[in-house]
């Protein structure tokens, strides 16, 4: 493994980090309060590039490889303080456009592609239900064929970016085959009739990010809207799924290296019992254990982004990183309010902020548990896969 950038990542990045300290961290203490979504700030990811990351240049994107998407995402969660922000991002590219690039006909990568990477439409993906979330596969979503026409009807649950969707990819189930074969993937816009978006979901973190239930109700959508075969639902929500946990931690690295820096200046500026606080031994190695957390998860993310461009098999990488990730993610988070004390608990402050929205990173694309017990499947220990 090579860890030596290029020079076109490195000049890539220090405009990323510099555009994300300038552009996105506008009145983000009275948007998280009132759970408003930065639309300027998404056209401003766009406009530079963002959101076309993965999408071939063809499509208006500027397909980069794994290791530059992991690198740049660092650097946009080092420069970007808006998590909600960098979320919507995330489940825009890689639980929306990505699989219309892997999956998608000529006629969806045409009409969805540009659209999506110039920030004009954003994408949605809806798997999880009221009743079944990490059991994915045991979703209730029914699709029923009518000649060249398709009908769905179902609640699905937790949508991120619902409320702010142009589309959004609906997984179902053939009403009469049930099972894993029965499963497809739909991409049905917004104004198709039959489908209908709640409120937004008030949520403990990361609520510039709007949630929603999404709700179908004899929707009907004509066969072009169907993404990948009649019954590869599963093929598509697996590879989506291997792909989002590999990517939507790298941000988190960017705001775990910000909340260190922090640390360490307060550490040595704050004074308590006529000394900095970090020369207390409980504080200092607090300190550097969240740098140990930022190191292997940086290694971890970037050994995957490496298998990844080499074209390897990654299913165990990722699901290792997912959960150590989001459980470092969370610890240093606690660790920077603890070593901020009183004034790490304000929300003036901004670590608070970061922890609540770190938490969400051990439930959302697969729970910790799920990736425990996926990597234990992977190598041989139990039967069955729950496979999210
Ligand atoms: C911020 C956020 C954004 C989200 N965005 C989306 C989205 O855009 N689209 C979407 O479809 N979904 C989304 N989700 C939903 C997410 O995928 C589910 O919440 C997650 O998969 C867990 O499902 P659940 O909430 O139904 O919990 P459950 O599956 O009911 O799990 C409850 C608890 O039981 C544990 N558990 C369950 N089964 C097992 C098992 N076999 N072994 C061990 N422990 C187990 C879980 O780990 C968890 O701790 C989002 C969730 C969050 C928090």
């Amino acid at each position: 493994m090579d860890f030596e950038l290029t020079p076109e990542q490195r000049a890539f990045n220090e405009n990323l980090e510099k555009f994300a300290l300038r552009e996105l961290n506008d009145d983000l203490i009275d948007r998280d309060k009132d759970g408003v979504f930065a639309a300027e700030n998404w056209r401003k990811c766009a406009d530079i590039g963002l959101l076309g990351l993965p999408v071939p240049t063809g499509y208006g994107g500027s397909g980069a490889d794994a290791t530059t998407m992991m690198t740049a995402l660092e650097t946009l969660g080092y420069g970007c303080r808006d998590n909600g922000l960098l979320f919507s991002l995330h489940a825009h590219l890689w639980a929306g456009t990505s699989p219309v690039v892997r999956f998608g006909s000529a006629e969806q990568r045409e009409k969805y592609l540009p659209a999506m990477c110039a920030g004009e439409s954003i994408a949605g993906h809806a798997m999880s239900e009221p009743g079944s979330g990490s059991d994915a596969f045991g979703l209730t979503t029914t699709v029923i064929r009518r000649g060249d026409r398709y009908l769905l009807n179902g609640t699905k649950a937790f949508v991120s970016n619902a409320p702010i969707a142009d589309v959004i990819l609906v997984f179902a189930v053939d009403a009469q085959k049930r099972g894993f074969a029965g499963v497809s993937a739909f991409l049905v816009d917004r104004d198709t009739p039959g489908l209908t978006v709640s409120a937004p979901i008030s949520k403990m973190g990361l609520r510039t990010s709007p949630m929603g239930e999404v709700h179908l109700d004899d929707c009907e959508v004509p066969e072009s809207a169907r993404l990948g075969p009649e019954g590869a639902g599963v093929a598509v929500f697996t590879w989506t799924m291997e792909r989002e946990r590999s990517f939507i931690l790298a941000t988190a690295l960017g705001t775990m290296r910000r909340d260190l820096e922090r640390c360490v200046e307060y550490a040595r500026t704050r004074r308590q019992f006529g000394q900095p606080i970090g020369a207390f031994q409980a504080v200092s190695h607090r300190i550097v254990d969240m740098r140990m957390r930022l190191d292997a998860s940086r290694l971890m993310l970037h050994r995957l982004a490496w298998l990844i461009d080499k074209g390897e098999p990654s299913k165990t990488e990722a699901a290792l990183a997912k959960v150590y990730v989001s459980e470092a993610f969370v610890q240093s988070g606690l660790d920077a309010v603890q070593i901020h004390g009183g004034y790490g608990y304000t929300t003036e402050y901004e670590l608070e902020r970061d922890l609540r929205d770190a938490v969400a990173a051990r439930i959302y694309s697969g729970t910790s548990e799920i990736q425990r017990n996926l990597a234990a499947h992977q190598m041989g220990l139990t039967p069955r896969s729950t496979r999210k």
